[in-house]
Parts: structure tokens; sequence; C-alpha cells
């Protein structure tokens, strides 16, 4: 591990600051991401800033009924809390999909939005990896890359993100607040992660000295939902494929739909035609199906990923289906 300096935040202001002051400094919540990359030698900030300090640890309805999750507030207690049990339950299963128990009572939400990506070759600093050294090739397109997208990928970059709560937040369009320099902005969760291009070693659409204050839920009127999570290890293992589903049903057809999939692309991934072609039909397995060709059309794959696109279909269709049954 390199040497660095650290510093505690002692308010919101005094953390955006901080960062700007330093070259390469980096925000520290949970640590449980941060530290193991810095352990691997494969992020290597001069300056870490302690966050936990601040008081961005709550979960509080806004005034228009809106959640506000506070940035600091761990995935733990954000699953089990009853505001969101009750009215995000897609949100409390898709956390509690993720990780361990041990690893979400640590892990916050602002971290869980910042992870960065599980290929195996951005962990080994031995092999070339355009996300972690510029320029320097992608080991993954003719390696090993079992885990690795099948959509939005391009030349430089075909990792994955790996979060499980992001891909729930993605179908219930939550809305990042972040604040910089320039004071508070809100960032749809569609906009937050964006696809490798050219530049895959930026993740996101953050600014560099801009720290995530909170999520924010908007009301939801579903009925039905599901998070499935199909991965190698029942615990403790990253999603292989996972789709996270809402259906607002009306009589005996789908008259609001929403669908995100995760472990197949460098962002959690929709497709809205496929999602309006679902409106106003029934929830059949056959219209699950066809709505699940039209999402994965234009998958690549890449050699040991080549059975990905048959998982997420099933996937896609034993969600839609266990969602409607009521299936947890
Ligand atoms: C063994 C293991 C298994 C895991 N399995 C899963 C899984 O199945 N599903 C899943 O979704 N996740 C999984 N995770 C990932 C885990 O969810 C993340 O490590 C965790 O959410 C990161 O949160 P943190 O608070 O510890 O972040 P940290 O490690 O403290 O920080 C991570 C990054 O976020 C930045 N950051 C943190 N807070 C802020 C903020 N407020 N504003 C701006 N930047 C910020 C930091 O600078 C850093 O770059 C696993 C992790 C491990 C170690
Ligand atoms: S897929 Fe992305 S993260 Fe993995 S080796 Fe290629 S460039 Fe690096």
């Amino acid at each position: 591990m390199n040497n660095f300096t650290y510093s505690h935040a002692t308010c919101i202001d005094n953390a955006v600051s901080e960062m700007a002051a330093h070259q390469e400094a980096r925000f520290i919540a949970g640590g449980t991401n941060l530290i193991d990359l810095m352990k691997e030698n494969v992020m290597h900030p001069d300056h870490l800033i302690d966050i936990n300090g601040l008081y961005l640890n709550s979960i509080d309805f806004l005034d228009d009924g809106r959640l506000f999750l506070g940035a600091l507030v761990t995935n733990a207690d954000t699953a089990w809390h009853p505001a969101v049990e009750k009215y995000y339950p897609l949100l409390s299963a898709a956390i509690l999909a993720g990780a361990s128990p041990q690893l979400r009572n640590m892990a916050t939400n602002g971290g869980n939005l910042m992870q960065r990506t599980r290929c195996y070759y951005f962990y080994d600093t031995s092999t070339p990896c355009n996300k972690r050294e510029p320029g320097s090739g992608c080991s993954a397109i003719n390696g090993y890359n079992r885990i690795h997208a099948i959509l939005g990928t391009s030349q430089q970059c075909i990792a994955v993100h790996p979060s499980d709560m992001c891909v729930a937040l993605r179908a219930l369009n939550a809305v990042i607040q972040v604040r910089g320099h320039e004071g508070e902005r809100l960032i749809r969760m569609e906009d937050f992660h964006r696809l490798p291009g050219d530049t895959p070693q930026i993740d996101n659409n953050l600014a560099a000295e801009e720290l995530i204050t909170g999520i924010i839920l908007p009301r939801e009127q579903f009925t039905h939902y599901k998070y499935l999570k199909v991965r190698d290890r029942a615990s403790y293992a990253f999603a292989l494929v996972s789709v996270a589903v809402l259906f607002r049903m009306e009589q005996d057809h789908i008259a609001d739909v929403r669908l995100a999939l995760g472990g197949v692309a460098h962002k959690p991934w929709r497709n809205m035609e496929a999602e309006n072609w679902l409106k106003g039909k029934s929830a059949t397995v056959e219209n699950f199906a066809h709505a699940a060709d039209m999402i994965l059309q234009d998958a690549v794959t890449f050699g040991t990923n080549d059975f990905k696109p048959a998982l997420a279909k099933r996937a896609i269709i034993r969600a839609c289906r266990e969602a409607i049954n009521g299936e947890r």
C-alpha cells in the first residue's frame, strides 16, 4: 500500500474543499471497496477524507412524499428501514441479495453507488486494463470473461457494474443528490453511471470533487415486484445476471412496468421499447419472452460469457412470472 494522509470532514463544504485541495484524494465511507483496491494497489489516493462524521445518516420523507436516503446510511439500515420495506420492497430485496450481513453493516449507500467493477483483470495489476491504466488494453475481451458485459460494451472495456442496489434504484427512477463547488445538483439514476466508450476509466458522471449526499426515491404505485439474482454461489457472490422488475396490474393487463438488468452492462440496463411493448399486454410467459428478446437483441458475447443472453432471457421470464405470482 502507498503512503497517504487522512482527515475527518467536519461538514459537507469542508469535505468538498478538502477534495479540491489534494491531487488524488478520495472520500472514505464504509471502506469495504476502497481499502481493498488500495491494498491491491489498484487505486492509490494521496489523501483520504473520512466522511463518516457528516450528518448524512438518516432516512426521511420529504414534504412531497418522496423518500430521502442519506448517503451514509448503511446498506443494512436501508434495507431494514420500515419505510423502505413498506414502500420500496424491491430495494430491500436487492440490497439483501448483495454481499454478506457483515459487509452490509459497513457498506454505505454512497459507497455502493461508487463501487468499482469486479473484473478480475482490473484487480490484477500485472495485466493490461484500460479502466485501471488507460491505453494499456483490455485483457478481458480475449480472456476469461464469464462475469463480463453483453450490452453497451466498447472495444476498450467490457466490464459490468457489480451492484445489486443500483439495479433496483434504476427500476425505481431514483435521483442522486450531490454537492460540489457549484452547490447542489440532482442526477437521474439513468445518467449517474455511464457506458465505457473510449474512456472506461470513468465509471460515472460525478465530478471529481462532488460528494453524494443522498438518494431520492419517487413515490411509486406498483402492485407487484421481484428482485432475482442469478449467481455462482447462493451468497457472497456478485450477480451473473440480476433482474429488478415492477408491475402495476389493472384487472388482467399490465398497466405499467419497469425492468432493469444487472450483471450485463457497465451500468444497470433498461430498454424502454421493451417496457412500452409490455404495457397493455397480459402477463404471460410468451409476452415476457418477447420483451426479453427485445432487450437482448443487441447482445454481444466474448467467448466465456456466451451463455449470458440465454441466462438473461430465462431470468427475465422467471422474475416477471414470480413478480406476478407474488413469489419472493
Ligand atoms: C466480498 C465482497 C462481496 C460483495 N458483494 C456484493 C454484492 O453481492 N452486491 C453488491 O451490490 N455489492 C457487493 N459488494 C460491494 C459492497 O456493496 C461495496 O463494497 C460497498 O457498497 C461500498 O460501500 P462503502 O461505504 O464501503 O464504500 P467505500 O469503500 O468507503 O468507498 C467506495 C468508493 O465510493 C466513494 N464514496 C463513498 N461514499 C461516497 C460519497 N458519499 N460521495 C462520493 N463518493 C463516495 C469512495 O471514495 C470510494 O471511491 C461486495 C463487497 C465485498 C468486499
Ligand atoms: S473489461 Fe474493463 S476493467 Fe476489465 S480488463 Fe477490460 S478494460 Fe479492464
